[in-house]
């Protein structure tokens, strides 16, 4: 087994949607970045790729790169799934904490595990999304932006002999 963490910011601003766990999430403001800067899906890909030890998202998916402006992070994780499988990973779960000030998350958590899961193509239950403020403290508690933690075991598949 191999343990994975991965830990990911973006800032807040108007004129762009809020997109967490793959799920739009109603909101005055969103996330800025290349990609759709679904923050805890990036960490959670981080988590993936360390425990791999195949680098990190921006040597996967460089941010300087036209190819990925706009792009769903989960289509994004979908590939780093299809990385796993091709050097014999398997997932054996995932605990994530999304640190936001606001909006609430509670309701959207059964459905970002959803989402996660399904691209993985792995059971709901090996999938944990948890959602925190940080008492108005920091830049997270301010709402100037919003991070997220993740971490991972993987496990490795005998190569067929
Ligand atoms: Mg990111």
């Amino acid at each position: 087994m191999r343990i994975g963490m991965g830990y990911d910011v973006h800032r807040l601003i108007e004129g762009r949607p809020l997109i967490l766990g793959g799920i739009s999430i109603p909101y005055e403001k969103g996330l800025l970045g290349h990609s759709d800067a679904d923050v805890v899906i990036h960490a959670i890909m981080d988590a993936l790729l360390g425990a791999a030890s195949l680098g990190d998202i921006g040597k996967h998916f460089p941010d300087t790169d036209p190819a990925y402006r706009g792009i769903s992070s989960l289509a994004l994780l979908q590939n780093v799934g299809t990385l796993l499988r091709e050097n014999n990973f398997t997932v054996g779960n995932i605990d994530a904490t999304i640190v936001a000030q606001r909006p609430k998350l509670s309701p959207y958590r059964e459905q970002m595990t959803e989402q996660i899961a399904n691209t993985l193509g792995i059971s709901q239950n090996r999938v944990s999304i948890k959602a925190t403020t940080e008492e108005g403290l920091g830049f997270t508690g301010t709402g100037e932006g919003i991070s997220a933690y993740a971490v991972c075991l993987l496990e490795e598949i005998a190569a067929p002999v």
